[in-house]
């Protein structure tokens, strides 16, 4: 399988590694939306949350918890956000599962999401819809 982040967790390409575990590892995003954004990778190869073991996600958020604090603290970030990318559609380019740790500051100028309101009607039948799945 030609995967470039196994190839990085394999060290066969190199990285900017700041945590390792026996689940995860997480290094620096090559292209950073800050210095300092951070990707969280389990070491078990899944293509996206869809097919992730439920124990890689924990040990994933787990890895999270503590490396988002380290970045907060190293970059002096007002904030992280912790975002996931999954398939295609979502901005996934990489298909080997993983999270991005983003370090935030007050008046970044990064702006999240637009929000728009639900048309009449239309929160309640996509409610009915997801809970029906
Ligand atoms: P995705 O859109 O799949 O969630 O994001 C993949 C991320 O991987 C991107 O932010 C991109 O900059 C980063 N990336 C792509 N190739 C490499 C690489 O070779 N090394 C590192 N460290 N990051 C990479
Ligand atoms: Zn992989």
């Amino acid at each position: 399988m030609d995967c470039l982040f196994c190839k990085i967790i394999e060290g066969k390409l190199p990285s900017a590694k700041i945590y390792e575990n026996e689940h995860v590892v997480a290094f620096l995003d090559i292209n950073p939306v800050h210095p300092g954004h951070t990707l969280v990778v389990p070491k078990h190869h899944s293509t996206s949350l869809f097919d992730m073991p439920d124990d890689d996600i924990a040990a994933v958020f787990h890895a999270a918890k503590k490396v988002a604090q380290a970045v907060k603290e190293a970059t002096s970030a007002g904030g992280i956000n912790v975002n996931m990318n999954n398939d295609k559609a979502a901005g996934q380019v990489v298909f080997h599962s993983h999270i991005h740790l983003i370090p935030r500051f007050e008046n970044d100028g990064l702006k999240l999401w637009p929000g728009r309101k639900y048309s009449e009607g239309q929160q309640a039948e996509i409610q009915k819809r997801i809970v029906g799945c």
